[in-house]
């Protein structure tokens, strides 16, 4: 088994007042290459918190966290960027693209991070990722013309302009609609299984947490409960 992901002992904690506080209080967490699992927990118990450590936008007080076996302890920031841009791809609740760019100009975006410059190659695998999501009709729409379902769509597709090993979603459908947030999870689970890439899913919606293979719960900044979903 490739693993995507390993936590070791992860801490976390954040200045207050004259002390600091402890939001993550050691977590240990392994996940295999091709997983869909779903981290929920109530408000507040650091599931965010996780997220951003894992995506390497911060670093953990404590602990040894590897992406795709690299460790990460050690590495300066620049090195960091690199591993993000290369093994991750982000899906926040709030999709963050730039309004007035086209949806092919959003979902090249990262590529573009990557190479410094446009090529034929960036264009073509941003329309073709753009197809997978059932928006090759929208292609030059600017993001801001788009519904909140296909604007979704479009940083899914982002999310996977490098070929990540391991997408992090953060309530990637908490601001849709049923209808919506059902055909969004469906396309993430499609992507897991066609191409084998790793999602780590944080919901609030037991129903969405109920599709996932595995059903990771953090309560006050430790996992109480991690089971495999048949
Ligand atoms: P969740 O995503 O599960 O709702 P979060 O990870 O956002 O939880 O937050 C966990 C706890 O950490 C909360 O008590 C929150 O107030 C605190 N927290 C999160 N980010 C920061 C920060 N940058 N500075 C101080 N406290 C923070
Ligand atoms: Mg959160």
């Amino acid at each position: 088994m490739v693993e995507v992901l390993g936590l070791r002992g992860i801490r976390k904690s954040y200045p207050s007042g004259d002390g600091e506080t402890e939001i993550l209080h050691g977590i240990d967490l392994s996940l295999q290459a091709g997983e869909f699992a779903a981290l929920i927990g109530p408000s507040g118990s650091g599931k965010s918190t996780l997220l951003n450590l894992i995506g390497l936008l911060d670093r953990p007080s404590a602990g040894e966290l590897a992406i795709s076996g690299h460790a990460t302890h050690a590495l300066p920031e620049n090195a960091l960027t690199r591993l993000r841009g290369q093994h991750i791809g982000f899906v926040f609740q709030h999709h963050l693209l730039i309004p007035a760019f086209s949806a092919l100009e959003n979902v090249m975006m990262p590529l573009l991070v990557e190479r410094g410059r446009p090529d034929a190659n960036m264009h073509a695998r941003a329309a073709e990722l753009l197809t997978a999501v059932g928006l090759q009709e929208r292609l030059h729409y600017p993001a801001s013309k788009l519904s909140g379902g296909q604007q979704q769509r479009v940083a899914i597709a982002r999310a996977l302009a490098m070929r990540p090993a391991l997408v992090l979603a953060d309530e990637p459908t908490g601001n849709l609609d049923t209808h919506t947030a059902d055909s969004i999870f469906a396309l993430l689970r499609k992507i897991n299984q066609e191409d084998g890439t790793s999602f780590l899913i944080v919901t609030h919606d037991p129903r969405l947490a109920e599709r996932c293979d595995r059903i990771i719960e953090l309560v006050d900044g430790q996992i109480v409960a991690d089971r495999e979903n048949p």
